[in-house]
């Protein structure tokens, strides 16, 4: 072998080797995409919290993206599956004005978030106060999560007017579907086009519907109206999207409507519901403490409201 042969032989040996490590290093960056596609141009992410569902809606431009999560690390991850496919976050929205539904990550970028105007109106209220940050940390994230939390950008979010009836985005129509029911201004997502119901934190599987006690004269009756408003938006829904839980096809949409509906009947007559979500081989054994709390207020209010009428 001539020293000119020799000197190719090595330099192919050793691009080799260089595109082999560099394949190792390539390897061991590129983690596994964390969004499923769970319709067409949808896709979830579930948080270990609670299994709480980020939904991407893909668009022209790029994504909206429905309640992003929970975990900075999950967000990010996001934020990193959405960078690969090349499709940047054009527009954010939350359901409901609790704090695991307004979160953000700085990697998702500055596009405009939006919420209803109620949902907007709570949460500015909510924050308002210097404290208030603090006060969530403390009390309503639990410890074992707390220091994953990003809470810098934690509800900034755009109140959309009273009578918008969709979200202004560049992308299929996402019909907003408000109601009173399980927080001021909560709304669920229609996107009709691909059969899609986003239900915020309502027809979940894994969690009893969580009235909101304080924002309504009649929670009970608010509740059982926004129950029957989604039965009105269900028809041709092929998969359905909880804020917490997993999601269900069709079938499922009146189930957990049937669902919910007996749990409030139930809390409503006092009765012990016969649900899987508070049973014995319940998802989360905390959630029997929220029925527990919701029957005694509801009845602390009627005590109340007899004394008082
Ligand atoms: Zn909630």
């Amino acid at each position: 072998m001539t020293l000119v042969e020799l000197v190719f032989v090595y330099g192919v040996y050793y691009r080799e080797i260089l595109r082999s490590r560099q394949a190792v290093a390539n390897d061991k960056r590129k983690e596994p995409p964390v969004l499923r596609q769970v319709a067409e141009g949808v896709l979830i992410h579930e948080s270990e919290f609670c299994q709480s569902n980020a939904v991407v809606v893909q668009g022209r431009a790029g994504v909206l993206l429905i309640d992003p999560g929970v975990l900075g690390p999950e967000m990010a991850a996001v934020a990193d599956d959405l960078r690969e496919l090349g499709q940047p976050v054009v527009a954010g929205f939350s359901t409901h004005p609790h704090w695991d539904h307004l979160l953000w990550h700085a990697r998702l970028g500055a596009a405009p978030r939006y919420g209803t105007a109620r949902c907007a109106a709570t949460g500015r209220d909510q924050l308002a106060d210097p404290r208030a940050k603090a006060r969530i940390a403390e009390r309503l994230i639990p410890p074992d999560i707390a220091g994953q939390v990003p809470l810098d950008l934690l509800g900034l979010i755009t109140g959309l007017a009273g009578e918008t009836r969709q979200i202004p985005w560049d992308g299929p129509e996402v019909r907003i579907v408000e109601h009173q029911a399980h927080a001021p201004g909560h709304a669920a997502l229609l996107i009709e086009e691909r059969g899609v119901l986003v239900a915020g934190d309502m027809l979940s599987d894994v969690l009893i519907p969580m009235l909101d006690l304080n924002g309504t004269a009649d929670p009970i009756k608010d509740y059982l109206a926004a129950l029957r408003l989604l039965e009105g938006v269900a028809e041709g829904v092929d998969v359905l999207i909880p804020g917490h839980g997993s999601t269900g096809g069709a079938d499922q949409v009146r189930a957990r409507i049937g669902q919910d509906r007996a749990y409030v009947h139930a809390l409503r007559d006092a009765q012990v519901p016969s649900d899987p979500r508070v049973g014995p081989s319940a998802t989360y054994d905390w959630v029997l403490g929220v029925h527990a709390r919701q029957l005694q207020q509801l009845a602390q209010r009627s005590e109340r409201d007899g004394t008082s009428g």
